[in-house]
């Protein structure tokens, strides 16, 4: 099993089909991109690289990442995609623990990278002597082989290489089409936000389908940019965090655009308020699908349909609308205690997945593998719960669980109360500590453009909607959530502002 042959077998069969755009410039067809994939391979092969061993790729999102990912996969190499925000620090360090053989970089991200083994721009003349070499033949590959090494953010100490096998994406690629949705040859990927994430690994599916796959001139995430992709190339879908939707919606709203040439937008990689899918839903269009994943099990976990979204009849609507679905076809889901043990339907506790997805385990770590993967189930670190339609709701990461005078608050309950007060654009709550309560709970709120937020308001909707311990004993006004490149608010930066603070 060989990821690169999904490529290969459209190369061959429909060679003269477009596959990759930069911008709306067709850069090269399925029997083009094929090829120089193999050529690619070749190349590295040459280099000495034996199948198994690993390529660093530290870059914008850029048309070579595409070959690049499937050159490495055709030659029987490992890909570390690295997020391109990392410091070259940060990336060397991970180049150092994957045991990177080779690198490739553009300019602007990974100028002065030390690794060991060649550093390769993918805009010099380098670069594209490589794809003179003689094509290899694609190498046949096990299921349980190597494909990815996904370095998770690690909010806490050193990030951990998470292992995903050939077996492992090509069963999340064939899940899209069953829990996510149907593609084919006439659709169109935008890659906007980082291809070495959830958006780079959605090409596997759009690859299997033969689909058009662009990547932005900008090679970055700009609603304008995107907004017009969309109406030139149409048929248009992509992966966004909450945050990258919420840009898009705030983008059409001011132009006063609707979800022309989008077919799809997939979210997930961190909550999506209530507040915000309804307005998403009301501008864009019934175009979204919900997906709930992590790392350690690529964008399958649960999933929420653009049915079940748009079912507004639906007795438990509201409540569907806050989850995040249902288990994707190739996985199970459970909820437990600490110890593993299953708990009733609606008890809050850990969310674990089993099946097809869930990674091989942590690059030479074994501690942290025997923690995560127990019996054949991933413990996600999430905390959820179920009901009897199989519905998981998220609370908040384990950690992000805040415990005041001893009851427990989610964040997120909280978060949702604030979010329908008029002029509130964003809000995040975290746990300050506290002498007397252990932590109290601080909302950090992002007023609207223009819009005057009172704390007083704030203050008197949430004790209309929660209770009171729950009630934020502070407010702070603020202009901007700090976020990573994947559009996640970092819950741990606003902590360490807290206690900077009271130092
Ligand atoms: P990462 O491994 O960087 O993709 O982060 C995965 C984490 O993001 C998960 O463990 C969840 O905490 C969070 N996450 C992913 N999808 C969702 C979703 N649909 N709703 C809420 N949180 C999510």
């Amino acid at each position: 099993m060989n990821l690169a042959n999904t490529l290969r077998r459209i190369g061959l069969a429909d060679p003269q089909r477009p596959a990759l755009y930069e911008g709306t410039q067709l850069r090269c067809t399925y029997g083009e991109l094929a090829s120089r994939a193999a050529r690619l391979a070749g190349a590295l092969r040459a280099t000495g690289l034996a199948p198994g061993e690993r390529v660093l790729l530290f870059m914008r999102n850029h048309p070579a990442y595409l070959e690049l990912m499937y050159g490495c996969w055709w030659a029987g190499l490992v890909v570390v995609p690295v997020n391109a925000k990392l410091h070259l620090r940060e990336a060397e360090w991970i180049a150092a623990n994957s045991q990177a053989r080779c690198a490739f970089v553009t300019a602007d991200v990974g100028a002065g990278l030390q690794v060991d083994g060649a550093c390769i721009d993918v805009e010099t003349p380098q670069y594209a002597s490589l794809l003179e070499a003689a094509p290899l033949e694609l190498q046949a590959r096990a299921a349980t082989d190597l494909a990815w090494l996904f370095y998770t953010s690690g909010t806490t100490g050193k990030p951990k290489g998470v292992m995903l096998t050939h077996r492992n994406l090509m069963t999340m690629g064939l899940t899209y089409f069953i829990d996510v949705d149907a593609i084919d040859a006439r659709d169109a990927i935008v890659y906007g936000p980082p291809m070495s994430h959830g958006a780079g690994i959605y090409a596997i599916p759009h690859m299997m389908a033969g689909a058009r796959h662009v990547v932005p001139a900008s090679g970055g995430f700009d609603p304008a940019e995107i907004f017009g992709l969309a109406r030139d190339l149409g048929r248009v879908s992509m992966f966004a965090a909450p945050t990258v939707v919420k840009r898009l919606v705030d983008h059409a709203e001011a132009q006063g655009l609707g979800g022309d040439g989008f077919k799809t937008i997939v979210y997930g990689g961190a909550p999506m308020y209530a507040e915000d899918i309804k307005r998403a839903l009301r501008v864009l269009g019934p175009r979204f699908v919900q997906i709930y994943g992590q790392g350690e099990t690529p964008m399958v976990a649960t999933a929420l349909s653009r049915a079940q979204l748009l079912d507004t009849e639906h007795p438990r609507h509201a409540q569907r609308l806050a989850s995040v679905g249902v288990a994707q076809t190739p996985v199970e889901v459970r909820v437990t205690d600490a110890d593993g043990r299953e708990l009733p339907l609606g008890e809050v506790g850990e969310v674990l997945v089993r099946g097809d997805t869930v990674m091989a385990g942590y690059w030479q770590n074994p501690e942290a593998t025997a923690a995560a993967l127990r019996d054949g189930w991933l413990f996600t670190g999430d905390m959820g719960s179920l009901d009897a339609d199989g519905f998981l709701t998220l609370k908040d990461r384990s950690k992000d669980l805040i415990i005041s005078g001893g009851s427990n608050i989610y964040p997120r309950e909280v978060e949702e109360v604030l979010l329908t007060v008029p002029g509130v654009a964003e809000a995040a709550v975290v746990g300050a500590p506290d002498p007397e309560w252990g932590e109290v709970v601080v909302a950090f709120v992002v007023p609207q453009p223009g819009a005057s937020v009172r704390t007083a308001d704030l203050d008197a909707v949430c004790l209309e909607h929660i209770a009171r311990f729950k009630r934020p004993k502070r407010y702070e006004l603020v202009d901007a959530l700090p976020k990573n490149n994947y559009g996640k608010v970092l819950k741990t930066e606003l902590r360490r502002r807290l206690k900077e603070g009271k130092e």
